[in-house]
């Protein structure tokens, strides 16, 4: 399962490459490999990492470039706090929120049919047509709550 998706968002990408007359090339490859393979919310920091141990001449302007070109064929959706973008897989998966722990920085996702529904139904109430919405809730995660030290 988790395969075949893989293999959907690599031809998503190269179907978005040649559709907006984009090269393909390996680099841009490695750095979508390195990202289907982590199941994290990634700063382009944490990905730059992680594609430099396989792909030392890869820059992080093209790591941040090429997120942004995930992020526009569907690939990746950006979540930003204090400043710093996260991204995480997007491609067919289900809608989610987040916990961030302001401490240690951990996101916890979750998804709640009865605030979905709450939602929708204040927009009805104000006629509003919702497009999309992000609830990032702000805290200290249970480990960092209960004073531990950094994790
Ligand atoms: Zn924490
Ligand atoms: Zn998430």
């Amino acid at each position: 399962m988790a395969q075949n998706v893989s293999r959907e968002e690599r031809e998503v990408f190269v179907n978005y490459l040649v559709k907006n007359r984009l090269k393909r090339s390996d680099q841009r490859e490695a750095i979508l490999d390195v990202f289907l393979r982590s199941e994290r919310h990634l700063s382009v920091d944490d990905l730059f990492q992680l594609v430099r141990k396989r792909h030392p001449e890869v820059g992080r302007t093209t790591v941040y470039r090429t997120l942004k070109l995930f992020q526009a064929a569907g690939l990746a959706s950006e979540l930003q706090f204090e400043g710093k973008s996260r991204f995480e897989r997007e491609y067919k998966r289900q809608h989610h929120d987040h916990f961030i722990c302001r401490s240690c920085g951990d996101i916890i996702e979750f998804s709640s049919p009865e605030i979905e529904r709450l939602q929708d139904e204040i927009a009805a109430e104000l006629k509003f047509e919702i497009d999309g919405h992000r609830h990032q809730i702000f805290g200290r995660c249970r480990r960092c709550a209960r004073g531990v030290a950094r994790h």
